[in-house]
């Protein structure tokens, strides 16, 4: 199979030079290899034979056995049409072509029997069918049975290169070919009864019935992920065995200064448990890779803090790293109040820090004189450099691929420890591939005193009502939350009911003053706006989703959230974080539209019934498809997938993941003969995503 990563597909059979470079750009076909790999993402059946007096409404495409009665070119200019009655002996229908008249005319013959295969439509009360497949009886038991639909494009449309086409070179290159080696070790494909790769192959082009098509299907999927699996696992456990990292020996004065002092409340017992895993994995001598999960809320600052103050009482650096300048700019206020008082210097960096203080900041890590830097991706540029970077905490991690992650180990002469803080709870078998190579602590414990959020959905015919429930909130000195939706498409649109939004508060709560920040102002006047609001010297913030992440104001109790509808559920459940931080009753107000599909309520209402992350973001997965979690989340893994799913195939997942880890206990690094031709495949794919690859 390996050597097909090398065969050009414009030598393959009937392709040659210019169709290989329509594929290559349209499809990402280069080779033999990946042309093999484009599987069908549905199939037709061409088994059964249908008279055309048994045709339904609504059919999908069927094949009929007959004759043409005669032909006839009808319409003129752009209008023209060949129209061809074809019988069967049931009945008769037209048969209409737009393109290619010339040519199909003068190919087909009523004399000879044919089999049509397309879709049956009516068209002034008749049957007919346009641009069917037309093959004799010879060349159409050739296509006898399940055949693939395969994904296409518009411009290869245009070109004539259609699914059958596309069938019929994969056909032509499968039975060039001797059966394909297996790729996977053999005591792997025997132990989780995996169909061979030469048979699943086959089997996923031509498949010779349903169930065998379902085995060939998930042991493709298998084969990805299981390379998924290994790969992360022989990279943790190397990190484990090899890779060396600083050792934080002991706990020093700022640690201990800042619990005994400045500690502003007692560690809940999970932020007690983390912090003490974390003092453990940095004093081992291997670079720690640890995963903190926590719901928003839970406190995940403070373990970021502590763990960066047990980097410098053994001499080393610190830094945290924050998706958004806003986010970056609040770890920095909340770190720094805390830090300052026991003799810790801080510093922020993000991409609209001045050159000047930028220049102090690179002077003063050089030195070593700055303990902990706080910034966005301005980090990871290449100016800045540590004098001994020894802990780097992510915050958010999924908005950071393991590319950058990787970067982060180049700051030193040894990785440092990195901690990745994530308050998305993703389902287990998500996060065993997209945080595969990570440990994972969990923060399962809200500090002490927390109301749950009261979550209402309400339609905007209850507007007015809401509003004098916020009115009265607002009486009692709290503070209040206005979302709106800023989702590409609608920009335009979106802007225009955010500013109306504004306007129509302002009216309503005059006597409260009201700041106002989205996406596009500057970060100096988005820092004022979100500083009036922090400060409480704003009352109401009206805002885009730019909250989302982060944002911590105890005095807010209420959070509305406009055009509910629009949102998923994740994203829901990180907003409504944003309330209930303080010791009063909060409310999360989702407001939506009267009209909306059935799912939609449901996925509202799911949100007014629980308040957990993981039930949410099992409920949001399940409910809205893989497509969005997914796109964030395949930013994370080195391989790209062509068939399995990491958000639909969680138990194939599970499956490689155990698999992966039986044959590296037995084999640790896969040199026995039989995991040889393994290891060298899995090389070669790794090696195809390298950039990000290994850097230490
Ligand atoms: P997140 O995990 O969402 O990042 P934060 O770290 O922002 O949560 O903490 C949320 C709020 O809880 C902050 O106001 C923080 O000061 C407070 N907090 C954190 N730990 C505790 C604790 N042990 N007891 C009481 N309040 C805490
Ligand atoms: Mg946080």
């Amino acid at each position: 199979m390996n050597s097909l990563r090398r065969l050009d597909i414009k030598y393959v059979k009937g392709i040659g030079p210019k169709r290989a470079e329509l594929l290559a750009k349209e499809l990402n076909i280069h080779t033999a290899y990946d042309l093999l790999h484009h599987f069908p993402t549905s199939y037709v059946d061409r088994t059964s034979i249908y008279t055309i007096r048994e045709f339904e409404g609504d059919m999908p495409s069927v094949q009929v056995k007959g004759r043409f009665i005669n032909f006839n070119v009808l319409g003129e200019g752009a209008k023209t049409r060949l129209v061809g009655i074809f019988t069967d002996g049931s009945a008769t229908m037209e048969v209409v072509w737009f393109q290619g008249i010339k040519r199909i005319r003068e190919s087909l013959h009523t004399s000879t029997e044919y089999i049509l295969f397309g879709k049956p439509t009516t068209f002034n009360a008749r049957w007919q069918m346009s641009h069917p497949e037309v093959d004799t009886l010879e060349k159409a038991a050739t296509q006898i049975g399940l055949r693939g639909v395969y994904p296409l494009t518009e411009k290869l449309r245009d070109r004539n290169i259609g699914s059958r086409q596309l069938h019929d070179w994969i056909c032509e290159l499968l039975n060039s070919r001797p059966p394909f080696a297996e790729s996977l070790p053999a005591t792997v494909v025997e132990e989780c009864k995996l169909m061979s790769l030469d048979k699943a192959i086959r089997e996923l082009h031509k498949p010779s019935a349903p169930a065998s098509l379902a085995k060939a299907r998930e042991r493709m999927k298998f084969e990805e992920l299981f390379y998924i699996q290994t790969d992360m696992l022989m990279r943790s456990r190397d990190r484990k065995s090899v890779t060396e990292g600083f050792r934080f020996t002991s706990i020093g004065r700022y640690f201990n200064n800042f619990y005994s002092t400045c500690l502003p409340f007692p560690l809940t017992g999970a932020q007690k448990r983390v912090i003490k895993e974390i003092r453990i994995d940095t004093n081992t001598g291997r670079q720690m890779n640890r995963l903190v999960q926590g719901d928003v809320g839970s406190g995940k600052t403070l373990v970021a803090l502590m763990s960066m103050l047990i980097a410098i009482d053994n001499g080393f650096q610190a830094c945290l790293m924050a998706p958004t300048e806003i986010l970056a700019g609040q770890h920095y206020e909340t770190i720094r109040s805390l830090a300052a008082p026991i003799g810790v210097n801080v510093r922020l960096l993000t991409g609209s820090t001045r050159s000047r203080e930028r220049q102090e900041i690179h002077e003063a890590l050089a030195s070593g004189e700055l303990h902990i830097l706080i910034g966005t991706h301005a980090i990871l540029e290449d100016p800045v450099k540590f004098r001994n970077l020894g802990l780097a905490v992510i915050d958010e991690q999924h908005r950071f691929g393991v590319a950058q992650r990787a970067r982060l180990w180049a700051k030193n002469t040894c990785p440092p420890h990195i901690l990745v803080m994530t308050a998305t709870p993703i389902p287990r078998t998500l996060a065993m591939t997209v945080y595969g190579d990570l440990d994972v602590s969990i923060i399962d414990e809200l500090p002490p005193g927390r109301k749950p959020v009261t979550t209402l959905l309400r339609y905007d015919s209850k507007r007015e009502e809401v509003y004098r429930a916020i009115g009265r909130q607002l009486a009692e000195g709290r503070q209040v939350y206005f979302v709106y939706p800023l989702i590409d498409e609608n920009e335009k649109l979106d802007l225009r009911s955010l500013t109306e939004g504004y306007d129509l508060i302002c009216e309503t709560f005059s006597n409260y003053r009201v700041a106002f920040v989205h996406g596009r102002l500057k970060p100096a006047e988005k820092d004022y706006q979100m500083e009036l609001f922090a400060s409480g010297k704003a009352q109401i913030l009206v805002a885009t989703t730019v909250i989302e992440v982060g944002v911590n104001v105890p005095n807010a109790t209420i959070m509305l959230i406009e055009n509910a509808e629009r949102f998923g559920l994740s994203q829901l459940h990180q907003l409504r974080g944003r309330v209930g931080r303080g010791a009063n009753q909060s409310y999360c107000i989702l407001m939506s539209k009267l009209k909306i599909a059935k799912e939609t309520r449901e996925r509202l209402e799911l949100m007014t019934q629980t308040s957990d992350g993981f039930v949410i973001a099992e409920a949001d997965m399940r409910m809205r498809g893989p497509g969005d979690i997914e796109g964030t989340m395949q930013s994370g893994i080195p391989f790209e997938l062509h068939i399995a799913n990491l958000a639909t195939d969680g138990e194939i997942i599970s499956q490689a993941r155990h698999a992966a880890e039986r044959m590296l206990d037995a084999d640790p690094t896969l040199s026995q003969p039989t995991n040889r031709a393994f290891l060298i495949a899995l090389k070669e794919a790794v090696s195809r995503s390298t950039d990000w690859s290994r850097i230490s």
